[in-house]
Parts: structure tokens; C-alpha cells; sequence
């Protein structure tokens, strides 16, 4: 196992919960990070004060910064989550998706093949560089199928391209400067520490306090969802076990329509915080506008990745929902900053 490990975007919702996970194992963990709007330190509490963390605020699109960074903290392997994640954001402001996910995993793969041409030979069979993306690049199922590992690319959102567009530069620096590199793709996450603007947080805090559930279009499109610590846990096994040059899809075969989702999160709450002035709290969700090209179904086939590095998902979408609903009410001083701020506007129209 890897004993040094440098993680971009660990102060994000997924790079959080594989830096946690980390420091649980035993490794030595550095969090580089730009602390964009979507970075947030406090999901690092737990950790912080372990003297195997350590964090930079860095971007990825800093040459000098990166090769610092590796060239001081040595590490064994990289994990590349850092990235603008939110694609209605990309639709008002595709530029910020182009220059993080593009040029700085551009910027990051030429600063770790370098840093990787000069170790020695034992330190360069073991270095791996784990590219992780989206489920999002293959585009949009019908009611039938799923995403496999060679489903060709069809990415329809700016956030999705731009995300396509470093697979295809991580894939290459692969085959032409045998940089190890491995990829994967993965589905919807949901759990603990996500940003109060995506479906399942937004929705969980509104019902909470009685205002409006917005759904977007009729609510029919399809995410297979994953909780995010089963995920990091999928991350680390393919970042220390995958075969180089090889992509792993992860999904925890969860597929739910959004108003389903909606619907669950409205009955789980009124179960175990029901509020009386605000009763049935299915009554408060509305449809809005759609988003424009919004794919209607995205599935898993996450066969590879159980078959070859063993992993399986822990928890069902039932039980990761109860325990995310359980833990935002816990930690209001955690979500409520950012709620105060970012929730409630829409964002996406391209109008
Ligand atoms: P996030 O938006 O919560 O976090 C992204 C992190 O990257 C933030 O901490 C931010 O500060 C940092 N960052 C952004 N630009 C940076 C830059 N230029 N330099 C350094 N750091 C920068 O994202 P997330 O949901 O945790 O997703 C992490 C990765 O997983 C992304 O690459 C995303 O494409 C991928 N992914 C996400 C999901 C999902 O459901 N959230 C599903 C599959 C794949």
C-alpha cells in the first residue's frame, strides 16, 4: 500500500471523504486545494489536527505550484479530484470548467510525469496517477442499458466535455509517455459534506424548514446513485490496485427518478422530525423549467471493478439516504454558512 499520497480537490464533497478514509488507514495524505466556493476546510475537521495531513491551497493550473508541491511532499501516488463539478454552473460559465478540468489536468499530468520521470525504477512501477470522473462523459441512456467501461464517449453539458476532454488527455499520457494512469468513472454521489446547491442536500434542508422542493422538468430523469464513502473506498482500491492504463466504472445500482428521491427524502423527515405547521411535506415540491439538454438516465455497470479489485458497495440507497438525512440534521453549523449563501437560486437556464 502507497504510504504517501497527494490528493487534489481534498476539500471538496468526494476529495474530503477519500482524505478522511485515508488518514483512517494509516497514510500520509497531502490536500492540495484552491479553496474555490466549493472547497471547504470544516470537512476536514476530524482530520486536520492529524500529523499526517498536511495542506496546500493551491490551483492546478500553477505549474510552480504543483511541482513544489510534489517535488517537497514526494508522494507515492496522486489522486486528481480537484475540478469545477456543478453543471448548471457550467451552463452559465462553461470558461472555469475549460481552465480547471482541461488545462489543469493538463498542467497536473505533465508536472507528474516529470516528477515521475525522476524517481527510480522500483518508485516508478509503484507511482499510479488516478484520474477520477464522471459517469457523465458517456451521455444518455434510454430506459434500457448501462454505462460499461468501453461505451463510447458522448458528453452533453459543458461540465461533461470538459471532463471527457482530461479523460482523453489522462488516457494519452498513458499511451505515448507511459505515465500509470488510472481512470474511473463513477455515477451520483450523496452523503455527508455535500454543497447545499445539489438535489439531495437542497432538498433534505428546504423540507426541513418548510419551503418550497423545486424538480426539475417532470422529475422522470434517472441517477444511479452511490454513497460518497463507499466511493472513496472504491477510489482508494482502484488508485492502489488498478492496472495502469485501465478505466473502472462505479456505481452502486441505485437508479432512482429525481422525484423519487424528492419524495423519499420528504417521507423520511416526516417520520423522524415530523413538524406540524408544515405537515405532508410531499405538498411543498413544485415542477420548474428544465435543465437545458438534461440527460434523462445515467446507469452503472460496475461489473469490472467487483470482478478484478473486489469492491462492493456497503451501504443501499435506503440506508446511505436515512443516514445522510440523519447527518445533516446533526450538523447545522456545518451546512448552514453555505445554505445561507448559495441555496436557492437557480442557476443553468443559458437564458
Ligand atoms: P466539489 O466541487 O465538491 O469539489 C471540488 C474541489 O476541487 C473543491 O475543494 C475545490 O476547491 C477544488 N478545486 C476546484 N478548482 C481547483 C483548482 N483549479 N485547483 C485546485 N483545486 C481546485 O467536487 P466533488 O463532487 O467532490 O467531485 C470531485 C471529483 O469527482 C470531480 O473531478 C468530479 O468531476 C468527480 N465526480 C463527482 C461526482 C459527484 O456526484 N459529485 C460523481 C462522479 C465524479
Amino acid at each position: 500500500m502507497a504510504q504517501r499520497i497527494l490528493v487534489t480537490g481534498g476539500a471538496g464533497f468526494i476529495g474530503s471523504a477519500v482524505v478522511r478514509y485515508l488518514i483512517g488507514t494509516g497514510v500520509q495524505v497531502l490536500n492540495f486545494d484552491a479553496l474555490t466556493y466549493a472547497g471547504n476546510l470544516a470537512s476536514l475537521a476530524s482530520v486536520s489536527s492529524d500529523p499526517r495531513y498536511s495542506f496546500v491551497q493551491g490551483d492546478i493550473c500553477d505549474a510552480e505550484g504543483v511541482r513544489a508541491a510534489l517535488d517537497s511532499f514526494k508522494p507515492d501516488l496522486v489522486m486528481h479530484l480537484a475540478a469545477e463539478s456543478h453543471v448548471d454552473r457550467s451552463i452559465d460559465g462553461p470558461g472555469a470548467f475549460i481552465t480547471t478540468n482541461i488545462n489543469g489536468t493538463y498542467n497536473l499530468l505533465q508536472e507528474a510525469l516529470r516528477y515521475w520521470r525522476a524517481l527510480d525504477e522500483t518508485a516508478q512501477a509503484a507511482f499510479r496517477f488516478h484520474h477520477i470522473s464522471t459517469d457523465e462523459v458517456f451521455g444518455s441512456l434510454g430506459a434500457d442499458g448501462l454505462f460499461r467501461e468501453d461505451t463510447p464517449y458522448q458528453p452533453n453539458s459543458p461540465y461533461s466535455a470538459s471532463k471527457a476532454a482530461s479523460d482523453h488527455l489522462v488516457r494519452a499520457w498513458h499511451h505515448t509517455y507511459g505515465l500509470p494512469t488510472v481512470l474511473s468513472n463513477c455515477s451520483n454521489n450523496y452523503g455527508p459534506f455535500h454543497f447545499p446547491e445539489k438535489l439531495i442536500p437542497l432538498t433534505i434542508l428546504n423540507a426541513l424548514k418548510g419551503a418550497p422542493l423545486p424538480v426539475y422538468g417532470t422529475g422522470e430523469n434517472v441517477r444511479d446513485w452511490l454513497y460518497v464513502e463507499d466511493h472513496a473506498e472504491a477510489l482508494v482500491l482502484i488508485a492502489t490496485t488498478g492496472k495502469p492504463g485501465e478505466s473502472y466504472n462505479v456505481g452502486g445500482g441505485n437508479e432512482r427518478r429525481n422525484i423519487d428521491v424528492v419524495r423519499t427524502i420528504c417521507a423520511i423527515l416526516d417520520e423522524i422530525t415530523p413538524d406540524a405547521s408544515i405537515g405532508n411535506r410531499e405538498r411543498l415540491i413544485h415542477f420548474v423549467a428544465d435543465r437545458p439538454g438534461h440527460d434523462a438516465r445515467y446507469a452503472i455497470d460496475a461489473t469490472k471493478l467487483t470482478t478484478e479489485l473486489g469492491w462492493t458497495a456497503k451501504e443501499t440507497f435506503e440506508t446511505g439516504l436515512r443516514k445522510t438525512v440523519h447527518w445533516y440534521l446533526e450538523n447545522q453549523h456545518w451546512w448552514e454558512p453555505l445554505h445561507n449563501r448559495y441555496a436557492g437560486q437557480r442557476l443553468g437556464l443559458a437564458s
